[in-house]
């Protein structure tokens, strides 16, 4: 670096488009926009310390195919879409991903019937090489799986998402952006045809920005002018590992047939590209937007939490659940109970202690946890409000719309 030069990750004062969150959404939309529009110079604040330092940095690393979602849905699309992109974009880039396959078990004749909704979904959305398969195949894709029916999807695949979040990051570097880490953004204004970004390190003024804040990103829209409903509330993830001894319990990733009045698709068992295999995660509503740490309570998230009327109406919805996942979120046993159902060797002997990751849920004031991905406007800027999973999946696609939706504004893009 040259005398008086800035350092690559100082954040300029002015620029065209000013992206918040350097979550794999945020820089893939950076990266969009670079791509698209090679002389618009783009900025990313990240008020972490690191890039992908919170959802992106611990997710399950599955690389959905499109199976569970509603017909025509957001998801639907962009994780089909995405799931394809993903693996053009590790091919192209050089970052290991797998198309190691996953079964959907059904233990129950209970479970059939939502099981014929996810091949039916499965279907209509499109996604590559699905297939119902019965007992006997089951055992053939993974011997140690137990079930009536199962569904067998080949294109599911497992990607470290840190990986391409950092790829995405040089990216941004070699068009010449900026990625600047420890610059959280405090507030929003907009004056003519610029819109203002004060942060931890100054102010940056853009003519449009997109903000991707994952489980701030209520606050943030609040902050641009935009109605508090949906509020994020932080459902803990938190994971087991197999012992090494154990790991050939499972050799793709096993799931179960989700609760259809969930936007979380229940606990699972997947190997990753290390061959380490992952059991979780639960989901537990925590006290803090970053409780790792299960007791970690800040004070402004869980007032937030609280006093949001849909906190109590899904209380009183779902009591039973939440319930069920406190036990599962305490206790170890009651963890792999809940997975022996369809790996019945699995015992609380065969785990160690693995990570957590919270989610960013957003969460109508009616009490209804919203499932699609929701992207709304305030002037100048987009917000990015709920992009839960398979929103790393679907980061590309998800990216293309939003630059789609930019180039819609007047005087943007
Ligand atoms: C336990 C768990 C398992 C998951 N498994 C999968 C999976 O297998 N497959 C899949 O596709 N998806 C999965 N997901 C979902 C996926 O991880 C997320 O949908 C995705 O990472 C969202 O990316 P993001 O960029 O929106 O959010 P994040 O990665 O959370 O990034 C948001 C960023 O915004 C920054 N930020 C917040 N406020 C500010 C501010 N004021 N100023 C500046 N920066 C700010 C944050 O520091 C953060 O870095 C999982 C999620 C969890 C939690």
């Amino acid at each position: 670096m040259s005398p008086g030069a800035s350092p690559p990750d100082e954040p300029p004062r002015e620029c065209d488009v000013v992206v918040v969150g350097a979550g794999i959404v945020g820089l893939a939309s950076a990266a969009e926009l670079a791509r698209r529009h090679p002389d618009a110079s783009v900025a990313v604040l990240e008020a972490a310390r690191s890039i992908g330092a919170h959802q992106t940095g611990h997710s399950s690393g599955v690389i959905h195919a499109g199976i569970y979602y509603r017909p025509e849905s957001l998801k639907a699309e962009l994780c089909v879409a995405g799931a394809r992109a993903m693996y053009e974009y590790c091919e192209r880039r050089g970052i290991r991903a797998e198309r190691s396959g996953k079964v959907i078990v059904a233990t129950e004749e209970s479970e059939l019937a939502g099981l014929d909704e996810l091949e039916r979904r499965g279907a209509a959305n499109g996604v590559p090489g699905l297939r119902r398969i019965d007992a006997d195949e089951l055992r053939e894709v993974e011997p140690h799986a137990a079930g009536i029916s199962a569904l067998h999807s080949p294109a599911t695949g497992v990607v470290d998402f840190t990986d391409v979040a950092r790829s995405l990051a040089s990216e941004l570097a070699a068009a010449g952006a900026t990625v600047s880490t420890r610059c959280a953004v405090r507030a929003i204004s907009t004056a003519g045809e610029s819109i203002s970004l004060t942060h931890a390190r100054g102010a940056t003024r853009g003519r449009a920005a997109v903000v991707c804040a994952g489980a701030w990103s209520d606050r943030l829209a609040v902050a641009a002018g935009a109605s508090p409903d949906p509020r994020i509330v932080p459902f803990r993830g938190a994971y087991l590992r197999l012992r090494p001894e154990r790991r050939d319990l499972v050799r793709t990733s096993i799931y179960p047939v989700p609760d259809p009045e969930l936007p979380f698709l229940g606990m699972h068992l997947t190997r990753g590209l290390d061959g380490e295999v992952h059991l979780g995660p639960s989901a537990l509503l925590v006290g803090a937007r970053d409780a790792y740490r299960l007791w970690r309570v800040r004070p402004r998230d869980i007032a937030q939490t609280l006093s949001w009327p849909g906190t109590w109406r899904l209380a009183r919805d779902r009591w039973r659940h939440g319930l069920a996942e406190l036990r599962r979120g305490l206790s170890r046993h009651s963890f792999v109970a809940a997975l022996r159902r369809f790996v019945p060797e699995l015992t609380a002997a065969d785990v160690v202690p693995g990570y957590a990751g919270v989610r960013a849920q957003a969460l109508g004031r009616d009490g209804s946890l919203l499932d699609d991905f929701v992207v709304s406007r305030t002037e100048r800027a987009l917000h990015v409000r709920n992009a839960p999973s398979p929103a790393a999946t679907s980061c590309l696609a998800l990216a293309a719309r939003i630059a789609d939706m930019l180039e819609e504004d007047p005087g943007v893009g």
